[in-house]
């Protein structure tokens, strides 16, 4: 069963959607697995001195969710590739619900 993966900064309320986790690894979206990785590893670098990155699934995320207000969910992020073959980690406009 397919469960999705979340990369959480608590502390700037952000989101990291990693996509789905199947057969040992994630299925994001367009671009591919290796600017995938480059994005994980840019969104940890950013937000690791923060002090409260955590990685979760579905069920850890949707309790998260749960204990907090809507109004102070996190914001998703994407990994997008550009054009030129690299990435960029772009904001949601509002706050999604798994
Ligand atoms: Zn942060």
């Amino acid at each position: 069963m397919a469960n999705d993966g979340h990369i959480l900064c608590k502390k700037c309320r952000q989101v990291l959607y990693l996509g789905k986790y199947k057969e040992g690894r994630f299925w994001p979206g367009r671009e591919t697995h290796e600017q995938f990785k480059l994005g994980v590893a840019q969104f940890i670098e950013e937000h690791f001195a923060h002090g409260d990155v955590i990685v979760m699934g579905d069920g850890p995320y949707e309790r998260y969710l749960d204990s907090c207000p809507s109004n102070e969910w996190p914001v998703t992020v994407l990994i997008e590739a550009t054009h030129d073959g690299r990435i960029k980690l772009v904001e949601q406009p509002s706050a999604m619900r798994g």
